[in-house]
């Protein structure tokens, strides 16, 4: 199969040279946006582009209020902070995930607590959290405590893996039972869709990532969404260090963060996302492709759920077991054609080795088996 898988692969992408997993792709007004940019002279903290690409991002989200700051990352960190996380409280995370999404928590001296996916979604798993809040959550007040921590939750963050969007309406409803927000960690999923809603607007505030290996990129950059228009305008007060409007005076009345998008890379993004419906036509043509090949060489192919729409950011196949998945790693990579693991579970990051987790079951099997693949936008349509 692995000589078929390369040859497949190769013909997608018309090339016998290299082949990576992401690349992005520049088919519209990018240069020209961009040169408007440098001829304004706003190449910095605001301006237009600003503007327009926190317009364009609550539309595509369907959400009230969409803020740009300068990575994905830093978007998550502000949504939690803006979420209610403070020092020494807790956040409910899935074990498989990146590495930014257990960092942004960390960054608000909050501890992460790495709970299973589900199999079919590969995120955050309803049953596990519920499993969880049943052995060790207690509601006091208006929050949800960690009976074995003492610690508060303070929130629930659930990532869609890849595009591929969690059970949405079943964790909504375990984390509305124990009083714990949510927080959506939308960096991979922009353009995926639960039940016909965007993913992004489904907790109390959500984050995307711009990335230049994402979907859709500002080169480098995030966005804060969500519904509630007084935390949107707080999003935006505390990316921009937290100043009180005034024409001259300085006062900054709490801690914030200079975590402004520029104008340049808002820029950028505003042409990408003209274009986000192109990429997410071409990228599932690919996915049906990939499904078709992988189907007749009897390997398991990841599709979109059951009520969801993914945006097939990134691509993966399930392997038999270990040593099948490393056999498919090494001749893909020693031929050229790039693929790469699944992540490693969170709590075996040093950083990360202390934190509670729960029993992990479908994280591990996943960790063993999932591999990415070359899902770049394909040019030879
Ligand atoms: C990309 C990504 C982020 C971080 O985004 P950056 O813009 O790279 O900081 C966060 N969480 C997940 C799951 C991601 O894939």
């Amino acid at each position: 199969m692995q000589k078929e898988f390369i040859n497949f692969a190769r013909e997608q992408f018309n090339t016998q040279e290299f082949i990576p997993l992401h690349v992005p792709v520049f088919l519209g007004n990018e240069k020209k946006y961009l040169e408007n940019c440098i001829e304004s002279t706003y190449v910095s903290s605001v301006g237009e582009y600003v503007d327009k690409f926190e317009e364009v991002i609550s539309a595509i989200s369907q959400t009230k209020k969409a803020t740009a700051v300068v990575n994905g990352t830093a978007a998550l960190q502000v949504a939690l902070r803006l979420a209610g996380v403070q020092k020494k409280d807790e956040v409910i995370t899935q074990a498989l995930t990146f590495v930014a999404t257990a960092n942004a928590i960390a960054y608000n001296n909050a501890i992460p607590v790495f709970l299973d996916v589900d199999i079919d979604t590969m995120g955050l798993s309803p049953n596990a959290v519920s499993n969880f809040l049943e052995e060790f959550g207690e509601v006091r007040g208006e929050d949800c405590y960690n009976k074995k921590t003492g610690r508060k939750i303070a929130a629930c963050m659930p990532m869609h893996t890849f595009g591929f969007p969690v059970h949405l309406d079943e964790l909504i409803k375990v984390c509305e039972k124990w009083n714990i927000p949510l927080v959506e960690d939308a960096a991979e999923s922009l353009g995926s869709e639960y039940k016909g809603t965007p993913t992004g607007g489904f907790g109390k505030i959500g984050a995307f990532s711009f990335n230049g290996n994402k979907i859709a990129t500002a080169g480098g950059g995030g966005a804060i969404v969500t519904n509630d228009i007084e935390l949107g305008n707080k999003a935006k007060f505390l990316t921009t260090t937290a100043k009180n409007p005034h024409r001259y005076e300085y006062y900054h009345g709490e801690l914030g963060y200079n975590f402004r998008m520029p104008n340049l890379n808002a820029a950028l993004a505003c042409a990408q996302l003209e274009n986000l419906n192109l990429f997410l036509k071409n990228k599932r043509e690919l996915a049906h492709r990939y499904e078709a090949f992988f189907k007749e060489n009897g390997v398991k192919f990841r599709t979109e759920t059951k009520d969801t729409k993914a945006n097939y950011w990134l691509m993966c196949v399930e392997l038999e077991n270990k040593k099948e998945r490393d056999l498919f790693l090494e001749s893909s990579n020693d031929a050229g054609v790039m693929t790469r693991p699944i992540w490693q579970l969170m709590h075996r990051l040093p950083m990360y080795k202390n934190c509670q987790i729960d029993n992990q079951e479908n994280a591990k099997y996943l960790e063993e088996r999932i591999v990415n693949i070359p899902s770049s936008y394909r040019h030879n349509d």
